[in-house]
């Protein structure tokens, strides 16, 4: 441990093929030096710790170099490299822009440029987070970077290209430093680990890598941590116990689990996460990145985006094959709705415990529509009786799912089917143009004839087709009704729903219009309406049978096209309307001065 030197040093590229991850960026510096095509300033961009310094530092000795071999790098034998390599070199001046930041600070730099080099051809000054330079240290600095003596380059690093001054991007050849692989960082680690004698699972040192996020100064400082615990033997449990990294193992499982729609173990293996001391939201992000891995694996074209080692890739090939494609779409969704509300969440767990079960039930045949949406099966409407094994067959046929023996349960049964089924899928069947007919009970299709109430959407563009929805009614009640009766019993419902607002205000928007004795018809704006309506349609036609003392009339939703919006009157076209049937109102008005409110 005497002459310990950190890995991030002791291994820092010295020629530009040690340069690791920045190829393309490498060859083009290189020719640029090759062709003697030599800007006075660039602009090196990129993530922290992918080489940008490196590279400035291999270039300023490339372009001194006497000899520079045939490939293009440095000899590092001259007396120019020989300086460069013992840090003893007057041709690189280095300023730090995030402390010395002041105009004194680039004053001093530029009495520098002015003294040419004593040995080499260049002076090169490389200016690290030049963003972070105040305004006024810019503006002294401009002046010398438009026009530099010709033995001076300027090399500006930064990790925030946005915030550099466009005055200055567009004097600067700019180089955008990628941050490096995965792969190619636990490469260099291998690399590292094999010149340190030391040996390390290939899994480990991706794990490494992966917690880097592309900075190779980052993995190697990691590394550095980890070789000093795991005494020159990296297992890929040490690394996750010490990095805090959660094991893949739990996912491999909890993936497994949803597949088998096994909502009690994956509780379980939330619970032993949670007890090994990880967040949840860690976890939450943990999982979507699985459930990512496993769909980037299912297609060729994408399995390079899959960054792990050889052998966790092939188990990640083997898990994706068991995976349908849209029981992955669904399930990054939730996940990715669970990471969203979760800083939100009162009750953090329980939102995570609930999207488990929501995966878990993705693949459930009792539970899902063709589309994959889960239905919710959790909640049984209260006066719902036990389902029947028909209804346990399929979501298609709710109706049969409570058997129909009284008056009671008949009405509230299609009504307790639409809020367990209450999908997409479902609320469709009532829009126009489907031919999905609900199968009522056998009981209540011998009432059928009895209480023929129906609904029926209409689009005008669209055949319409009647959707037959029955809830039995003991007895026929057939007292004749007006309209003003009728658009009475239409408010009035709105008053016992004060607050589903979206629903009373289409109700008192769109009123209803007598077609004959037994039909009215409402016009709405749109299928947002149609569906509120229909949510509450048993309730509100109960209401007004109740109220209009009749069962026999049925009522058609319509959806209004351009150009057929419902005219709203006012009371004085109320009044020329009232006129025009009855002239004997005209009389009453004048009669008695009337005025409208
Ligand atoms: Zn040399």
């Amino acid at each position: 441990m005497d002459n310990y030197i950190v890995s991030a040093r002791k291994y820092r590229p010295s020629t530009f093929r040690s340069v690791v991850g920045q190829k393309a960026l490498t060859q083009t510096l290189k020719n640029a030096i090759d062709s003697k095509k030599l800007a006075h300033a660039y602009l090196f961009c990129g993530p922290r710790g992918v080489g940008k310094t490196s590279c400035a530092r291999i270039f300023a000795k490339t372009i001194n170099c006497f000899h520079p071999t045939e490939n293009g790098e440095a000899c590092n034998e001259c007396e120019s490299c020989r300086a460069f390599n013992e840090q003893r070199s007057y041709n690189i001046i280095e300023l730090d822009a995030a402390s010395n930041n002041s105009v004194d600070d680039i004053r001093t730099l530029i009495d520098q440029v002015r003294i040419p080099p004593q040995i080499g051809q260049y002076k090169v000054f490389i200016i690290d987070e030049v963003h972070m330079l105040s305004a006024a240290a810019f503006n002294a600095f401009l002046k010398t970077l438009e026009e530099p003596p010709h033995h001076a380059i300027f090399i500006l690093a930064t990790t925030e290209k946005h915030k550099i001054l466009p005055t200055i991007l567009s004097r600067c050849q700019v180089y955008d430093f990628q941050r490096i692989t995965t792969a190619d960082i636990a490469e260099h680690l291998q690399y590292v680990a094999s010149q340190e004698g030391i040996s390390a699972e290939p899994e480990a040192l991706n794990v490494i890598a992966q917690k880097a996020d592309g900075g190779m100064r980052d993995a190697l400082s990691v590394f550095d941590q980890v070789v000093s615990f795991s005494g020159g033997n990296i297992t890929y449990k040490s690394v996750i116990e010490n990095l805090n990294v959660l094991d893949y193992e739990y996912y491999f499982r909890l993936v497994d689990a949803f597949l088998q729609n096994n909502v009690p173990q994956a509780l379980m293996i939330f619970k032993e996460i949670r007890d090994n001391g990880f967040e949840a939201q860690f976890f939450i992000g943990g999982l979507s990145r699985h459930l990512r891995d496993l769909l980037v694996c299912k297609d060729p074209v994408t399995l390079p985006l899959l960054e792990v080692s050889a052998s966790v890739a092939q188990r990640y090939g083997e898990q994706a094959q068991k995976c349908p494609l849209p029981f992955l779409y669904r399930a990054m969704e939730l996940s990715n709705r669970c990471d969203l509300d979760y800083r939100i969440s009162n009750n953090k767990q329980f939102l995570v415990e609930l999207t488990l079960i929501q995966i878990c039930q993705i693949t459930n045949p009792i539970t899902t529509t063709p589309e994959g949406q889960p239905l919710q099966k959790i909640t049984p409407a209260p006066q719902t009786a036990q389902p029947t094994p028909q209804a346990r067959q399929g979501a298609q046929a709710p109706q049969q799912q409570a058997p129909a023996n009284t008056a009671a349960t008949q009405t509230s049964e299609p009504q307790a089917a639409y809020r367990i089924a209450a999908t997409p899928s479902t609320i469709q069947s009532t829009r126009p143009g489907t031919t999905h007919t609900p199968t009522p009970a056998p009981a209540a299709s011998a009432a059928k004839k009895a209480a023929p109430v129906r609904i029926s959407i209409h689009q005008k563009h669209e055949e319409s087709q009647p959707q037959e929805n029955t809830p039995a009614t003991p007895k026929i009640l057939d007292t004749p009704f007006t309209i003003e009766a009728l658009t009475a019993a239409w408010l009035g419902y709105t008053q016992t729903i004060p607050t589903e607002v979206l629903l009373v205000n289409t109700m008192q928007s769109c009123r209803p219009q007598l077609i004959d004795n037994h039909t009215f018809s409402v016009s709405v704006d749109s299928q947002i309406q149609v569906d509120c309506i229909n949510e509450h349609f048993h309730e509100l036609m109960s209401f007004l049978q109740n109220k209009l003392q009749n069962n026999q009339f049925s009522m058609q939703l319509r959806i209004n096209q351009s150009g057929e919006k419902e005219i709203i009157f006012s009371p004085k076209d109320v009044l020329v309307k009232m006129i025009e049937k009855n002239p004997d109102v005209k009389d009453l008005y004048d009669t008695f001065d009337l005025e409208i409110a």
